[in-house]
Parts: structure tokens; sequence; C-alpha cells
């Protein structure tokens, strides 16, 4: 199973910053090669700021089934695989965790 890092995080990869139900993908640091449960807990837990990855590669982690999503998959609002709905207020966060 692909592991979530992050601060006080639940089954699902919920976080103590966004622990709604919805609040299940994890965002893949370019720098650290790995998944975060968002960019507060990176930027806490790193020593450089979050690292945004390429529009277009698997830059997510489902936290219910941890299937590896693409940004297009994950801009559905929901998991292909387990049905999940992703929180559509990440949205905002986008230019932290995606670039061109
Ligand atoms: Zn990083
Ligand atoms: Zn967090
Ligand atoms: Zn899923």
């Amino acid at each position: 199973m692909t592991e979530i890092y992050g601060i006080g995080l639940d089954i699902a990869g919920r976080c103590q910053h966004y622990h709604q139900d919805e609040d299940v993908a994890a965002l893949w640091c370019a720098e650290c090669q790995r998944y975060y449960a968002c960019y507060q807990c990176h930027d806490t837990l790193c020593d450089h700021y979050f690292v945004a990855s390429k529009i277009g590669s698997l830059a997510v982690l489902c936290g219910v089934c941890r299937h590896r999503l693409t940004t297009d998959q994950y801009q559905l609002g929901r998991c292909p695989y387990c049905q999940q709905w992703f929180n559509p207020r990440c949205q905002r966060h986008y230019q932290i965790y995606f670039e061109e």
C-alpha cells in the first residue's frame, strides 16, 4: 500500500488540516517523491515548500483505495476506482499542487 505522509492522519489519509469526509486526496511532492495529505502537512514536515507536479502526471493518490491518479482523473471530481468524491474546495490550491 502506498504510504501517505502527514500529521495526525486517519486510515484514509485525512490530516489535522483537512478532515471532511471528502478530504482523501493525497498530493505528490516532486521534490520528496512522496504523497502528502496536504501542502500544510508537507511544509511542516519538510525543509522546503511543496513542489508542484506536472499536469498529466500521477500527482494524486486516493486515500481510500490507494490508487494513483493522474491530474485529469482527479479533476473529474471523484475516484474512478472506488467512486469516492473529492473535496471540490481543493481547487483553490491547484496552483500549489499542479503546474503546466
Ligand atoms: Zn517535498
Ligand atoms: Zn495537512
Ligand atoms: Zn479511490
